[in-house]
């Protein structure tokens, strides 16, 4: 299958255009001024239900839509399209309004890049003691974009410091420096819009350095749902194949960590396909997704989901709490309603799906997943959990919020109890190196210290 790519340019050329209404028309050329757009053949025949589109939620997935910008910001940037105002000032007011949508939640520009004697890396984060997160420059787009996405800014031009590593060599040289590191993380964008060539480029560099403390290599990928003829018809599908087969018989786990957002992506024949066939090289393929409303926030739908991957042999692994940046107001769901739809799909599957953990919010301390909602002495309390910290020693102890209905990230809660503050701050300000947190309740200048 050829791959065709469509974007804000060449929207009409989309084989099912003329059924997209004028008002989604305008909606996406407005929206997609701000946040990325770009789909592809596969997403826009195989996936999307064309009877049902506008409520379709592989649609919403990959179109941008009117309420991902606040009515007043939609309304003044369609103004100011409409009257053709000046390139500079029309750049100058997209600027401000993606400044807006705070990019860099969870501080991952300031806090999570090493150094190697004395250089910063970038390209790389490192974060949690046993993984490190490389982003490899040829790697930084996707297939097509998810409306929803996280990494926005990068795919706007918005990052100039772009998170990006073009060396293998420098990558080799900082895991020798730290023997901790048993998991590497290939990330984007998606690395599998890579070359075989340049992925064998990285991967080679890894195996030539015969590090024994290496024991996984992790992949990134929305490749699965947005273009499984990655591994299928692509000129170099059966390298890559090849490629995850050379690594898993050198004794190093390939783990694809698999972007999978809703069960349709599972139903097609490439995607069976595909996933047999990545399955058969003896990589496993683990599932992740963030928890997005108009999309997926249902809890008959997640456990349908766990069951298809367990069915296909996916492991479930991350529901994720969508992060606070880019839509979230039009993705975001409250802590509260993530815990239900996390537990009341839990409750229905199996224990072999049961494997899946979340929801787990990505904030700037670590993973912190919602364990429940309770009671301790007439006060009703979220309880919470570090599923990855930055201090390995905070995994697992339990810890307790104020209950708050309207909550939906980390930095809406505050202690419970009438603490002052969570166990962990006191350390963290340390590993940080500032003085002062942020209040719990952040203005949008401080939320990097999330
Ligand atoms: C989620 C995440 C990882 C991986 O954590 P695991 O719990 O091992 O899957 C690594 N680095 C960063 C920055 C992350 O957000
Ligand atoms: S696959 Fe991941 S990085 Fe790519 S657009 Fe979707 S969320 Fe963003």
């Amino acid at each position: 299958m050829k791959y065709q790519v469509y974007a804000r340019h060449n929207l009409h050329k989309i084989p099912s255009y003329g059924r997209i209404s004028q008002e989604q028309v305008h909606a996406i050329k407005v929206v997609s001024e701000v946040l990325p757009f770009k789909t592809n053949n596969y997403v826009v025949n195989e996936l999307i239900d064309w009877d049902n589109y506008q409520d379709d939620p592989m649609y919403i997935l990959n179109f941008p839509q009117k309420g991902m910008l606040k009515p007043s910001q939609f309304r003044n940037l369609s103004d100011m399209l409409e009257k053709k105002v000046s390139k500079a000032d029309l750049a100058k007011h997209i600027n401000e309004l993606r400044l807006n949508l705070n990019p860099h939640p969870a501080g991952q520009l300031e806090h999570n890049v090493p150094t190697l004697k004395g250089e910063k890396l970038t390209g790389i984060q490192h974060k949690y003691r046993e993984i490190m997160l490389i982003f490899p420059t040829q790697g930084q787009t996707c297939h097509a974009y998810c409306t929803f996405c996280f990494r926005w800014p990068q795919f706007t031009g918005l990052n100039e410091l772009k998170f990006a590593m073009k060396q293998p060599n420098l990558m080799v040289s900082y895991l020798k420096e730290n023997p901790e590191i048993t998991d590497i993380l290939f990330t984007g964008g998606d690395p599998m819009v890579m070359r075989a060539e340049v992925l064998e480029r990285y991967f080679n560099a890894i195996l030539e350095a015969d590090l024994p403390q290496l024991k996984t290599i992790r992949i990134g990928t929305k490749s699965l749902s947005f273009w499984p003829y990655r591994f299928l018809t692509d000129p170099d599908a059966g390298q890559i194949l090849d490629l995850f087969r050379k690594i898993s018989d050198r004794g190093i786990h390939v783990a694809l960590m698999a972007h999978l957002n809703h069960p349709r992506e599972l139903e097609t024949d490439a995607v069976k396909e595909a996933i047999s066939r990545i399955r058969d090289t003896g990589a496993q393929i683990r599932s992740q997704s963030p928890l997005l409303r108009n999309i997926n926030d249902n809890h008959d739908l997640w456990a349908d989901m766990w069951r298809k991957q367990v069915n296909l042999g996916i492991v479930p692994y991350y529901m994720f709490v969508a992060r606070d940046t880019g839509a979230q107001s039009y993705f975001g769901v409250t802590l509260e309603q993530a815990h239900r739809i996390f537990n009341d799909a839990y409750q229905q599957v199996s224990g072999i799906c049961r494997t899946v953990r979340g929801p787990s919010m990505s904030a700037g301390p670590g993973k912190v997943r919602i364990v429940g909602i309770t009671e301790v002495k007439g006060e009703k309390v979220f309880v919470l959990e570090f599923l990855q910290g930055r201090d390995p020693k905070w995994v697992g102890k339990p810890f307790f919020a104020a209950y708050d209905e309207q909550a939906q990230w980390l930095d809406d809660l505050v202690p419970a109890f009438g603490a002052t503050e969570f166990f962990y701050e006191q350390e963290y300000k340390k590993l940080l190196k500032v003085d002062k947190l942020p209040g719990h309740i952040l203005t949008p200048e401080n939320k990097q210290y999330a």
